[in-house]
């Protein structure tokens, strides 16, 4: 039955300033969901130890990154911690999109936006927030590999990406990873269910009633 049951794809959209556990968040979704696939942004900033081309992002140049813009390849680019440019490619969420099938992306409020902009009935914004300002420093000064150039960008970033929570759909406090983990399973799970992403519905109520009560 599940197979004639067409869905209309979702983007979750999570945001959070740096250090609050959005990356880890995200990912742990996508790999508990089959049908949820995750945006790969490209990036003009370089690789922190561990992250891989084509996994945590695709690592470009400068030029490469203009060309693309230039080719429309983007759906959506910002300019992050006022030092390197990211950007969502268009061509991979369209096409998860077309097959029904969900995009989860890791972005900036400035992101955030533009998508929900873009595709206001599609898109779902998630904003996670950190127990308390003295964890979500300790975070950022812990991560590997960030120069202290980067780290007080990074602060500096974070009082931004503060301010736009009320635009958010959602909000999260991250104070336990498994229960801020069950919320945002929970509110995809809701958002799923929500009637117009679900067209089968119309078809399957007129069958329902072609049955009859007899
Ligand atoms: P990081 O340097 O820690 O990987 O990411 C810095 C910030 O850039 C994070 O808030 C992340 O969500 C955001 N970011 C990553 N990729 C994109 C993108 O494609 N577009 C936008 N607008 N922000 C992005």
């Amino acid at each position: 039955m599940s197979s004639e049951r067409s869905r209309r794809g979702l983007m979750l959209v999570l945001s959070s300033p740096s250090g609050v556990g959005k990356t880890s968040l995200s990912r742990r979704l996508v790999a508990d969901h089959a049908d949820l696939d995750l945006s790969i942004s490209m990036t003009t900033r370089a690789p922190r130890p561990g992250e891989r081309h084509g996994r945590e992002y695709f690592f470009v140049t400068e030029q490469e990154f203009t060309a693309l813009i230039e080719q429309r390849a983007f759906l959506e680019w910002a300019k992050v911690h006022n030092h390197h440019r990211s950007g969502t490619p268009r061509e991979a969420v369209m096409e998860s999109l077309v097959a029904g099938r969900d995009v989860m992306f890791d972005v900036d409020w400035q992101g955030a936006e533009a998508l929900a902009a873009a595709a206001p009935e599609d898109t779902v914004r998630v904003f996670i927030l950190p127990p308390s300002m003295a964890e979500m420093v300790r975070r950022i000064h812990a991560r590997a590999g960030d120069s202290e150039a980067m780290i007080r960008r990074r602060l500096e970033t974070a009082k931004e990406e503060f301010t736009k929570w009320s635009d958010y759909d959602y909000v999260i406090v991250n104070d336990d990873f498994d229960l801020a983990y069950a919320e945002l399973a929970h509110i995809y799970h809701a958002e799923r269910l929500k009637r117009r992403r679900n067209p089968w519905l119309g078809d399957f109520v007129r069958t329902l009633l072609e049955e009859g009560v007899e």
